[in-house]
Order: structure tokens, then sequence, then C-alpha cells
């Protein structure tokens, strides 16, 4: 062919010129004419040729040595040798080598051409085949490529997508597109029937879709179903075993959920004879796999949505407010009653602050983010006069729960009964004070006896036991009606000091020590002195009262922002948790009171209804065996009334 470039590198000029102008050139070849190898380099180099025609020895060096070498770099440049002079031996050797021909000298024109020739047209078929197989194998590549691109687009969508219809469908697309397979579906298995159904399905009839049922029994795909492993056939006729339609190739993966065959994929060839490779095999059950996914993940979303649905719809039937906080202290949920009771309607809220969705200051203070030691359980009144039971519990997961339930009608029947034991104590006083009076006259009338005298005693004690209770009972009705509005500004050091001092003969009783810990420019609060006092008596009585002999009670206070702290503290028995949310509530003593331990269970009432008379909060921690700890915190006056 002409204008073929071919590279003499030979020592002879004389030769070289020859081959050139008499046999190469006239045949149309492109010729280059080298004496060495540097020269010979360069060639090669910027234009490399179509054949090589190389003399015996360059520049001393044998080119039987060099052959190997020179075809490992360009496999495709056949080498023909030109001996200096002809021997069979050096021929054969020089095939053997690798040289691609040999000119015989003397050379003969006919002959070099026709070798030359040969040795070209050897080497555009080497040419051809290389370029097939590269496009061969590029062409399978690319296939690949795009098999796997197709995998990953879909692992995507698996992943994004909670349509299960859209990602079965493209799952099946995908198992036809990539295998070149003429239909394909995707069948699961039907529990109730125990057969298979067609969930997706290409190229098929939606008619036969939706009526197609397979039996597992004796068919393949019942076999893949029992085995789990995926199964292929190919028949040079089509076959209908035990497919239930004709086919001539098939392939059935097996869909395997949480270790359990659920279905099968498949792709099939009905109409020519398409084979199926193994590399097919694996694409199907990637495909298979993604299915698998989508179901699992179908399955796990709708039963985390019912979940979900059905604690959703509990929390929004039932009676009690619930408010949901996080760490930070934005809602994350708030329900219909709890929407109700502060007006906050139908308002999208979740993610916000409670203080800008919600403007009840009270419930705003208590659940203030990183409250000290936040109160377990309060009592919230409402614009409407409704109030509230809420518990706070948190949560550690979570943040803080509040839950909240209508005491109003509690707190109704609550204050009726204070009214009746207010009545019903005021009138007993009267009676006490007579009975009294008489008990105390009778030794003046005539002589008792000594048992007389001891019978007397005993209805005195009995009879001021009953008017410390009635008192007390008095006092309670009194504070809680609010009948001690009136104010002043109290110095708070002073009246713990009367307290402690009007105490300290009976903790000398029980050898008791009374450490008070109180700064002397303890701030003022605002407020009735006269029940302060009995607020701090009560609570130090009782430390006194339940510490054994021996005992330690501390009284301090301070000032901590715009509050005064006070605690009272002993190394008494403690109060049981079961006991502890109702120490509070009248007539209530702790199960672990001894039976001769006199009191009524009033004195803690009295002192929460003062507490909270001053805008104060109060509350208690203690553990069994070590003692207890009483918390009151009252808000500072600034001094004015
Ligand atoms: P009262 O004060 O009316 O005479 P009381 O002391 O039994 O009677 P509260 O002061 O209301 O009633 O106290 C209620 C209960 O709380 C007590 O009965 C006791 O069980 C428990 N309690 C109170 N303070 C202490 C304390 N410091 N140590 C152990 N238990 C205590
Ligand atoms: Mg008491």
């Amino acid at each position: 062919m002409a204008d073929e470039h071919i590279l003499i590198v030979l020592s002879k000029t004389e030769t070289s010129q020859l081959l050139e102008h008499a046999t190469l050139a006239p045949a149309g070849y492109r010729v280059t004419v080298s004496v060495d190898w540097k020269a010979a380099e360069a060639v090669l180099k910027d234009a490399p040729p179509d054949l090589i025609i190389l003399g015996e020895k360059i520049e001393g060096q044998d080119s039987l040595d060099i052959i190997e070498k020179l075809n490992e770099r360009f496999p495709l440049i056949p080498v023909i040798l030109l001996p200096d002079k002809h021997s069979d031996q050096l021929a054969v050797e020089a095939f053997r080598r690798g040289f691609a021909d040999y000119l015989q000298p003397p050379l003969r024109t006919n002959d070099v051409q026709m070798i030359v020739a040969h040795a070209l047209e050897r080497r555009r078929r080497w040419r051809d085949w290389v370029r097939l197989e590269a496009r061969r194998d590029t062409k399978s590549l690319r296939q690949r490529v795009s098999g796997l691109e197709a995998i990953q687009r879909l692992g995507r969508k698996v992943t994004s997508l909670l349509d299960l219809d859209g990602v079965l469908a493209s799952v099946v697309d995908a198992a036809v597109e990539l295998t070149g397979a003429e239909e394909g579906s995707l069948l699961l298995l039907d529990d109730a029937t125990g057969e298979l159904y067609m969930r997706a399905g290409r190229n098929f009839q939606e008619d036969f879709v939706r009526t197609f049922r397979l039996p597992i029994r004796d068919t393949l795909a019942g076999q893949v179903l029992r085995t789990g492993k995926p199964l292929f056939i190919d028949e040079k006729t089509p076959q209908k075993i035990k497919t239930s339609y004709l086919v001539y190739t098939i392939i059935y993966v097996p869909l395997i959920v949480q270790e359990r065959v659920i279905g099968v994929l498949e792709v099939d060839n009905r109409q020519s004879h398409n084979p199926f490779s193994e590399y097919h095999i694996a694409l199907v059950s990637a495909l298979a796999e993604y299915a698998s996914i989508a179901i699992e993940n179908a399955r796990l979303y709708s039963r985390t949505e019912f979940e979900r649905n059905k604690l959703e719809t509990i929390l929004t039937k039932i009676e009690e407010g619930v408010i949901v906080l996080d760490h930070d202290g934005r809602i994350v949920l708030m329900n219909r009653q709890a929407r109700g009771a502060f007006n906050v309607g139908e308002k999208i809220i979740d993610g916000k602050r409670l203080r800008d969705v919600i403007a009840h200051q009270d419930l705003i203070d208590i659940l203030r983010e990183k409250q000290e030691s936040p109160p377990s359980r309060v009592e919230i009144t409402l614009e409407d006069g409704r109030v509230l039971n809420a518990q706070l519990t948190p949560i550690p997961e979570i943040g803080l729960v509040v839950t909240m339930q209508d005491i109003t009608h509690l707190k109704e029947l609550d204050r009726i009964k204070s009214d009746f034991v207010n009545t019903v104590s005021h009138d007993l006083r009267s009676p006490l004070t007579a009975i009294l009076g008489y008990v105390e006259l009778i030794d003046r009338v005539g002589p008792v006896n000594e048992q007389q005298n001891e019978f007397i005693r005993r209805v005195q004690i009995s009879v001021h036991n009953i008017t410390s209770l009635i008192n007390d009972l008095l006092d309670l009705g009194r504070i809680e009606a609010g009948f001690d509005a009136r104010k002043e500004i109290v110095p708070f050091a002073a009246v713990i000091q009367y307290a402690v001092d009007g105490l300290r003969g009976r903790s000398q009783e029980k050898a008791q020590e009374i450490i008070l810990d109180v700064p002397e420019h303890l701030p003022q609060v605002l407020g009735n002195p006269v029940r302060l006092r009995q607020m701090i008596s009560n609570l130090i009585t009782n430390a006194i009262k339940y510490t054994p002999e021996g005992g330690k009670v501390l009284v301090n206070a301070h000032a901590e922002g715009e509050q005064i702290i006070l605690q009272v503290t002993d190394n008494g028995p403690g109060i049981p948790p079961t006991d502890q949310p109702f120490i509070f509530d009248k007539f209530y003593r702790a199960s672990n009171v001894p039976v001769d331990a006199p009191g009524t269970g009033l004195g803690l009432a009295i002192v929460k209804s003062i507490v909270e008379n001053h805008q104060g909060r109060i509350w208690v921690e203690s553990s069994l065996g070590k003692g207890t700890i009483f918390t009151v915190v009252l808000p500072i006056t600034n001094g004015e009334l």
C-alpha cells in the first residue's frame, strides 16, 4: 500500500541507497535511512515507521541480540533482517529470535517487494485485530460501568425514596435494561395463600400482572424461594418447565429480608434465545438486594409511622395537657389540651422557645432553663381561674416532659372542706375554753384526792392538745384565705434568730446542737413577721422532734440574686421517698414516724401556705438514715412597700 513508512537501519549506505531508490520508493513506500542507532531512535520516536529493515550489525552490535527488546517496545512494527551474508542457520535463528522475515542476499527487487508487502499485510491484520479486540473490551467495560452506574443510581433512590412502588418498578426496569432481557418481574410471596404474586413487572400486560399467581410447589421460583440461591436456565427451544410460561432463558434471584426469602426477582427472554451470563446473574442479584432493602425500609417506616400515629392519638385524646421541651428549652410537642390551656391555638410552634409561645409567666419561670433544682410538682393557676397540677419529669434523651391535670374541682372541694373545718374549729373553741375553766375550778370547790388530781391533769393536757390543733386549723384557714395580706418589711435574719432562740430549750432537752449560720446583713423580705417566724419554727421543731438525742440541726440562710435561700438541715431518720410528695398535705405523717410521736401532720401544711403566701417555694431533700434538708426560697424586697 502506498505511503507506508519504512525505516532502514544499515551501516552500509550503498545498500540502503539501492534498496530505497531501486526497490522501495518505486513501489510507493516512504523510506528513511539511518546508519546508526541514534538516528534510528529519533525516527522511532518522532514518526514511528510501519516496518523496519535492520542490518546484521549496527555500530558493532549484533541485531539478533536486540530484536527481542525492539519487539517488546514496538510489538506492531514488523522487523526484517538483512544479513551481510546468507546462511541457513542464521535465517532459522533470525525467525526464532523474533524477526518478521529475512532478506536473502543478493537482493532481488521482486523478492524484496514481495517480502515487504507480506510483512506489511500481516501488520495490517494484527492492527485490525487489536483494534477490534480493544473495541470489544471497551464495549463490555462500558456495559459494566453503565451497570454499576445504574446500581448506584438505584441505591440513591432506595435511600431517598419512600415510595416502594416507585423503587420496585425501577429495580425491575434496571434489571431488564442491564441484562438486555425482554421482560422482568418482581414476585412476592403471599403468606396467606402461599403463592407468588407480581408486585412489579416490565413488559407484561397489566391484566396479566394483576391476575398472575404462581404456586411455589414444583416451580423454579418456588425452588429459589426454598433454597435462597439464584438460578438460571438456558434452553435452545422455549421451555415451559416449571415456569408457567414459555421461555428460552430466565434468571431467578431471591429477595432476602432478615434472612428470610420473601420473593424473587426475575428476567427472561420468551421471543428469542438471548443468553445470560454469570455477570448478568451478579447484576440481578445486586438489584434484588436493593429491592429487599427498599421493602424492609418501607416495612420499618410504616411500623414507625404506625407507632408514631398511635402515640400521637393517645397524646391528643388524653385529658392531661402535655408539653415536651428539648434540652435547650425548645418545644418538641404540645398537645391539644396544653394548647387550649395556654391559648396557643393551631399555631406551628415546634422548635420555638416556650416563652415566645405562651404568656403564662409562672409556667415560664418554673421551666426557666438551667434551673438548679426544678420542682417536680407545681400548681399553676390559669387566666380563667382553672388550677392545673403540673408534673415535671426530666427524660435524659429527650429533655423535660410536663404533664398537667386539671385539679380545679379538687381545689374547690378543698376549699369547702377548709370552710367547714374553720367553722367547726371556731365553734369548738368556746366550749373548750369553758371545759378548761371548769376543770381549773374543781379543786377550789372542795378537796380532791390524788387520783382525781391525776385525772384532772390528763383532762387539761388533752384539752390543751385539742386547743393547739384547733389553733393550727384556724391559722391554716386564715393563711389560706389570705387574711394576713397585710405585709411589712421584715429583717429576715432577726426573725430566724428569734425562732431559733425560742427553740433552744427544746433542743437542749434532747442534747442536740443547733448551729445557726446566717450572715448579719441578710436582705429584708416583704411579709408578715409572725407568720414567717411560725414557718421557721415549724421547720426547726420538726428537725428537733424527729432527730434523735444528740443529733445536729443546722439553720442557714444566704442571699442569691433576688432571693433568700433558707435551709433547715438535720441528721435524723429521713423521710421515705414514697412519702416525700405528700408531707406538705394536711394531716399527712410519714410512715416511719413512731406511733407515740406527738403531732397531727399540720405543721408543714402551714409552712407551705405561709411560703406560698410570700411568693416563695419550698421543697424537701431527704435520704433515709442520713437526714433531711428543707429549702425555702423567698423573694428579696427592694425596700418599697
Ligand atoms: P405537727 O407538725 O402538726 O405537730 P407533724 O410534725 O407530724 O405534726 P408535719 O410537720 O406536717 O406534721 O410533718 C409531716 C410529716 O413529715 C411528719 O409527720 C414526719 O413524718 C415528716 N417530717 C417532717 N419533718 C421531718 C424531719 N425533719 N425529719 C423526718 N421527718 C420529718
Ligand atoms: Mg411538725
